[in-house]
């Protein structure tokens, strides 16, 4: 037999004071430290928010419901048709308009990304709400079960119990996702392991509820990764995208779902993105997938730290950029234990630093007169790949000090060849085609090697501005240059000696060698071993 009338503070479990979540329950001592925001606390404060919780709902069961909240702590002695119609009367029109809100803003918040790679705070977008509101609604609503008699109004309070938790475990996600530490991705995948069982058979939040299981797997995997753990990681970021893929489905065969799309495929860039970490990591020459953090953690930073021009903007927005330049790194870290081949030019080196290969096809106007013509030539620029620490530091650079400077080295015809129409070019890169044209695909040497920093999209963009700034540079270029189409085709790796004075940074290519390729420590910090 239950007591006639509980006092509702102790239908209320102890919860956290900064998230409202649940706080565990097995505790000894004086405080308590919450398992889904990792905030310690006293149990006498934690006890004194659950009364102010119960004060909440004993305000909103007596505007709710007219005969107070005796009618539901009473069990058995209201009929069940008096309460399903308590429920349908009060209950569920005053729940109503504040779930449709939750549910709004829980779905806003989910078109974004939910997961953050490691050492990053990522600043998730739409999350200004405070979890505690969350959580007391979810309290509210668990208040008022015994009043849910059939099947309708039971799913539809659980179906609010699933948003309001969900939307709380996100909120508080939001706030470890802005931090940077390590020790959040247990937190962050508890969190979404809670909303997803709570979630789980309800057939109308199927999406959230395949998207928050795929979630809580890639918090696993980063956190297994950066101990160590690369089998683990590996293993749950498989597990992850099946789960990340059914929600994007369901999104995009359901109208009202379709908004979560976005935000789906940012955690499956960010899935991938970590599947490449696991790669970067466990191909380690020492055999210790530890060994490469400190690099990752100096990599990660540098590609998503903002540039001074805004060109560059970390966030959730540029998650394909950096899975991009991740997927690179793999690639690399591969081919330095001899996995797989890039392309490798063979020469002496402390380091191997990574260029753009970049065609450029143009034509250009010759001749004066009756001997005018259009000349066609395809020209080969490198492009350090570097290129954003040069152009990124403060005061910036030009792009010509990060290529190879052809529209510099063209040249210099007599007057009477040019009126002729004679010139076969106006820019000189046939050094660069012959240091392009010896180098191999193979394994890299094993000296410390350099990711590239920039995308293929960005050295293509990095040598449309480098064309023209050379207009700018060259009267005699602006008027000839007729047309241009940038195509890079490949990355290759060429040892060098960063920080030697006067030594250039591709010794093949002499003068014609990019002239400032980022600065000497910031590569050694970034040189993976
Ligand atoms: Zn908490």
């Amino acid at each position: 037999m239950m007591p006639s009338t509980p006092p509702l503070t102790q239908t209320v479990a102890l919860r956290c004071r900064s998230c409202g979540a649940p706080l565990p329950t097995d505790t000894t001592g004086d405080i308590v430290r919450c398992t889904h925001c990792g905030t310690s606390q006293r149990i006498v404060d934690a006890q004194a928010f659950v009364d102010q919780i119960a004060l909440q709902i004993n305000s909103f069961l007596r505007s709710a419901v007219p005969l107070g909240a005796g009618a539901i702590t009473g069990g058995g002695t209201v009929d069940p048709i008096a309460r399903h119609n308590l429920f349908v009367q009060g209950i569920r029109p005053a729940l109503d308009s504040e779930y449709r809100e939750m549910k709004f803003r829980c779905f806003d918040l989910l078109s974004h990304g939910q997961m953050a790679l490691p050492f990053i705070a990522m600043g998730t977008s739409g999350a200004a709400g405070d979890p505690r509101q969350a959580f007391v609604f979810q309290a509210k609503v668990r208040s008022v079960s015994t009043l849910a008699v059939d099947t309708e109004s039971q799913e539809y309070l659980s179906d609010i119990d699933a948003i309001a938790t969900t939307y709380g475990h996100l909120l508080t996600n939001a706030g470890l996702l802005s931090k940077s530490g390590p020790e959040r991705y247990p937190f962050l995948a508890r969190n979404c392991g809670e909303a997803a069982d709570t979630l789980k058979g309800r057939s109308r939040l199927r999406a959230l509820y395949e998207r928050l299981t795929g979630l809580a797997l890639i918090a696993q995997a980063i956190d297994g990764v950066i101990q160590g753990d690369v089998r683990k990681g590996r293993d749950s970021l498989r597990e992850a995208t099946p789960h990340l893929l059914k929600a994007r489905e369901i999104a995009l065969q359901n109208f009202d779902q379709s908004v979560l799309i976005g935000g789906i495929d940012e955690d499956l860039s960010m899935a991938r993105a970590a599947l490449s970490i696991v790669d970067i990591l466990s191909a380690s020459p020492t055999g210790n997938p530890t060994g490469g953090l400190r690099t990752l953690e100096v990599l990660l930073r540098t590609v998503t730290s903002p540039a001074p021009g805004g060109a560059l903007t970390p966030g959730s927005t540029n998650m394909g950029r950096t899975e991009n330049i991740l997927a690179q790194t793999a690639a690399m870290r591969r081919a330095q234990v001899g996995q797989g081949n890039v392309r490798v030019v063979r020469a002496p080196g402390r380091i191997s630093l990574p260029y753009w290969i970049v065609e450029v096809p143009y034509s250009f106007q010759t001749g004066a007169l009756w001997k005018a013509r259009g000349v066609e030539v395809t020209d080969m620029i490198l492009v350090a790949a570097t290129f954003p620490l040069a152009m990124n530091a403060p005061g910036g650079a030009d792009p010509s000090t990060v290529v190879t400077d052809v529209f510099a080295a063209r040249e210099q015809t007599t007057w009477r060849a040019r009126v002729a129409g004679r010139e076969t070019a106006i820019s000189g890169g046939g050094i660069v085609q012959q240091v392009v044209a010896g180098s191999v695909p193979l394994p890299l040497p094993g000296i410390p090697a350099v990711p590239p920093l920039s995308t293929q999209e960005e050295a293509g963009q990095l040598v449309q501005s480098y064309l023209e700034w050379s207009r700018r540079r060259d009267t005699e270029i602006d008027q000839k240059l007729r047309l241009s189409l940038p195509r890079v085709v490949d990355i290759v790796y060429i040892p060098s000696v960063p920080g030697t004075p006067g030594a250039p940074a591709v010794p093949g290519l002499g003068s014609l060698s990019p002239r400032n390729v980022g600065d000497p420590a910031a590569l050694n910090a970034l040189a993976f071993t």
